[in-house]
């Protein structure tokens, strides 16, 4: 039998009680290669083997010069000298620059020993026996320096940094093809409810197609994790149970979605509060309030409502903060900014309500109202827009802190 939740808490403590249940989910580390690390989050220091620039080379095509020989020149008075090399990118044998020569040069090219200048080649005729040059930039104009970027044996990327295009980029830079990452931790996703069918299925009267399980099984695998979802259960204690049983074995986490209400048929509170390991409570937020965490068979698990934007903000709210802090992302919360509200907003006291709202410029909208049966309008959504506990209405144009949660992009 449900029992009614007797226990309260503030966002903070419930989500402080998540991370502190998931802090040891975070299963090892593994080597893979560069190309295979995107999302990764790195498990160790990576150190420059190479500096970078790893040599000095041109910025531009040109001619690679002494600036003695060429920062005299104009339209009016040219200087005219003999191109004594070709050097394109890639070449690995370039002479030094003999005074009163130009070496042609291509950009990313080795600067030869001795050249102080790139003149680009629009300052010049493009000459390949001898050139003529109409003006000159700066003594030093033009040349990418050795280690300018990064110093060879320095740190390129510390552990915990999220591995994204740019960081890889820079890993492959200093000559690394493979990086120690953290596994991803297991998560099994399980739905309950039942008037679920599957999408695709035909619906009786009464039914509804299940979609909640999808969206926690992308937020996993978007937050760092790697997700199983498991087909969703009726509202049937044994068999949930046993379910959840059968799959345990390799999950560093299970996420089940419904069942932790107030009402009758409360699958997930019936089963799981019978172990004693689970604790159901309310959660002083709106929506999501009803939430459950604990261990099943001393595996971490989090119990989040059914409502489908309930489950959506419950899972940003508590649970990807919490894998994202066991992966040792240092900074594992989402951004958040200040923004104008378009419109008024009303808000129930003494709870957190985190409303769905799309971004603009400075300012937010908000798309769809407080209920947590929305999906339209959370799928419109980019930014949950915090309201706190004692705010119970704001005027248009009032300054709200939203969160970037991301959204589908138009
Ligand atoms: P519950 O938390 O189980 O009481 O469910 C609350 C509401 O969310 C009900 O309207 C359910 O039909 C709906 N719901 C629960 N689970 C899902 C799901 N997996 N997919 C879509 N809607 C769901
Ligand atoms: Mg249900």
């Amino acid at each position: 039998m449900s029992t009614p939740a007797k226990v309260r808490r503030t966002v903070e403590e419930h989500r402080a009680a998540v991370t502190a249940l998931l802090a040891g989910c975070s299963p090892g580390t593994e080597e893979v290669p560069v190309a295979a690390a995107a999302g990764r989050v790195l498990a160790e220091d990576v150190v420059a083997a190479v500096g970078l620039p790893v040599f000095t080379n041109s910025a531009m095509d040109g001619y690679a010069a002494r600036w003695s020989d060429v920062g005299a020149a104009t339209d009016g008075a040219p200087v005219r000298l003999p191109v004594a090399e070709d050097v394109p990118a890639g070449r690995t044998d370039v002479p030094a620059l003999a005074p009163g020569t130009v070496h042609r040069i291509m950009t990313g090219a080795p600067v030869p020993d001795g050249a102080d200048v790139v003149v680009p080649v629009e300052a010049t005729d493009g000459g390949t026996d001898r050139v003529t040059i109409t003006s000159s930039p700066a003594a030093g104009s033009f040349l990418r320096h050795a280690g300018e970027d990064i110093a060879a044996g320095s740190l390129a990327l510390p552990a915990g940094t999220v591995l994204g295009p740019a960081q890889l980029g820079l890993a492959a830079s200093v000559g690394r093809a493979s990086v120690v990452v953290r596994r991803r931790p297991r998560v099994l996703v399980l739905s309950t409810g039942s008037e679920l069918v599957a999408p695709g299925e035909p619906l009786r009267p009464g039914q509804i197609h299940e979609s909640n399980s999808l969206v926690l099984a992308a937020a996993v695998d978007a937050a760092g994790g790697e997700a199983r979802t498991l087909h969703f259960v009726p509202d049937d204690v044994d068999q949930f149970l046993s379910t959840v049983r059968g799959a345990l074995a390799d999950a560093d986490l299970l996420i089940t979605s419904g069942g932790v209400s107030m009402g009758a048929y409360e699958v997930v509170k019936d089963a799981l509060g019978a172990l004693g390991t689970v604790q159901f409570l309310a959660v002083a937020m709106q929506p999501g309030g009803p939430q459950g965490a604990g261990t099943v068979d001393g595996v971490p698990v989090v119990t989040l409502p059914g409502n489908p934007v309930s489950s959506f903000v419950s899972f940003e709210v508590f649970v990807r903060p919490a894998l994202r802090a066991a992966l040792g992302v240092p900074r594992p919360d989402r951004p958040r900014l200040p923004a104008r509200l378009a419109g008024p907003l009303t808000s129930p006291a003494g709870r957190r309500q985190f409303l769905r709202g799309r971004l603009d410029g400075g300012t937010v909208e908000l798309v769809g109202g407080a209920g947590s049966h929305l999906v339209a309008s959370l799928a419109r959504s980019d930014v949950l827009v915090v309201v706190p506990e004692e705010v119970t209405e704001l005027p248009a144009g009032s300054e709200v802190e939203v969160v970037l949660v991301g959204g589908g992009e138009r």
